[in-house]
């Protein structure tokens, strides 16, 4: 049987701060949002005192000042470059990884060469104590959505260390009857909603449905998810390796539409942020994917993509923008309601490299090289300050997004986002 194991960081942007702020220590301590809106992290401390995750901060500023928080504003730069880190430890430990997120990573052990999987899990957590300094929680289970739970297991319960494994078992059936199901992996609100009414409202439910009752109301995701909560291991770890040859940006939106505005308000701004990884890269891209999902409550499910391949490889946002509405324009379906939207920019050159200039079908080079000059202006002073200062005009400010923006209380479930976070 295979063993996975999911590595996720306590408290992250707040550990992340801590770093450099040893004196905070066992200090109630908290992270805002972009703009100081919401609370975003929490150090247990905070969380001790009531703090809730995700409240906005005039709600929390009586406590705040009666149990002298601790207050850091969103430094995302610095929870890159300590992300980046972590992965790499385990990177340098595991068989696979999947850098999941921010601050998770799925990752492989080889059982055979293992006496002790949980003493290994032991080791990797103290090693990226020492080497990065943030501490984590590792669960191993196997199957990635029995590890979430497991870590989640071991992060509430000191007395774990920092490591829990599951194996099928009355432990397990105890834990998953004690496990509301909304807060099973892949089960979102309005899936959790939807199992609650049918008298479904723990994880050991949902394993105990049968096949094809999962099938029929929860599509095959949500019969993966019951074979999963078995110990059969369907959703395999899919490697993320550093060198970037593709950029993706996608994400699930925090309630489904069947407007288009708001979708290529989404667009818009995944591309912008593509555009920008890439750009910090030296890259230009000369293929963009654009791709939208249907909800699985309205099957079937479809998820059109729609595509473009430049003349000449393209890193100027407008271009790339342009480019991606009216890919989405084709797509779009009216009527459909669409839960999710994503880009991939590919096929990468290096920005320095001279196209060659073919008369009509790519930009004089002297045009070439206003743009290019304008897009590091422009990223310059984005760098410097704070993300978005300069953005196109159909871009919203963060958190200012018509509907397709992001719920507080979901991590946004695909691997390969780079820069949403
Ligand atoms: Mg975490």
């Amino acid at each position: 049987m295979p063993l996975i194991g999911l590595c996720d960081c306590n408290n992250f942007f707040v550990s992340c701060e801590r770093l450099f702020r040893p004196d905070l220590k066992d200090r109630p301590v908290i992270v805002l949002s972009s703009n100081d809106g919401c609370v975003i992290s929490r150090s247990n401390e905070a969380k001790a005192i009531g703090i809730p995750m995700g409240e906005p901060f005039f709600k929390v500023e009586g406590i705040v000042k009666a149990y002298k928080v601790h207050v850091f504003s969103t430094n995302f730069p610095l929870y890159e470059d300590i992300s980046k880190r972590v992965h790499a430890v385990i990177r340098a430990h595991a068989p696979e990884t999947e850098d999941y997120s921010v601050d998770e990573s799925f990752f492989s052990l080889d059982i055979a060469a293992l006496r002790s999987p949980e003493a290994y899990a032991r080791t990797l957590g103290e090693t990226i104590r020492r080497w990065v300094g943030v501490p984590v929680s590792i669960g191993l289970a196997p199957t990635k959505t029995l590890a979430k739970l497991a870590a989640e297991y071991a992060k509430k319960h000191a007395e774990t260390n920092g490591v829990h494994r599951l194996e099928p078992g009355a432990e397990l059936d105890a834990l998953l009857e004690r496990t509301p199901v909304g807060d099973v992996w892949g089960v979102g609100r309005r899936y959790a909603d939807f199992l609650n009414r049918c008298n479904t409202g723990n994880a050991r439910k949902l394993r105990d449905k049968p096949d094809d009752w999962l099938r029929r109301h929860l599509t095959i995701r949500g019969l993966q998810t019951g074979w999963e909560l078995r110990g059969v291991s369907c959703i395999p770890i899919r490697t993320t390796d550093p060198p970037q040859k593709s950029i993706q940006v996608s994400r699930s939106f925090g309630a489904p539409t069947t407007m288009i505005e708001p979708i290529r308000e989404a667009v818009t701004t995944f591309v912008s942020r593509g555009a920008e990884k890439m750009r910090a890269q030296g890259m230009r891209a000369r293929v963009l994917h654009v791709y939208i999902t249907t909800s699985r409550f309205h099957p079937p499910v479809t998820c059109p993509v729609g595509r473009m391949t430049f003349e000449a490889p393209a890193s100027y946002t407008p271009t790339l923008v342009t480019a991606a509405l009216d890919v989405l324009d084709e797509i779009f379906v009216r009527g459909e309601w669409y839960v999710k939207a994503g880009i991939g920019l590919s096929e990468f050159s290096e920005e320095g490299q001279r196209q060659l200039f073919l008369p009509g079908a790519s930009l004089d080079p002297q045009e070439d090289d206003r743009r290019t000059r304008y897009m590091e202006a422009v990223d310059r002073i984005n760098r410097v300050l704070g993300q978005d200062a300069i953005r196109p005009a159909a871009m919203p400010a963060r958190g200012k997004e018509s509907g397709w923006g992001p719920r507080r209380d979901h991590e946004s479930p695909e691997t390969t986002e780079h820069s949403l976070r």
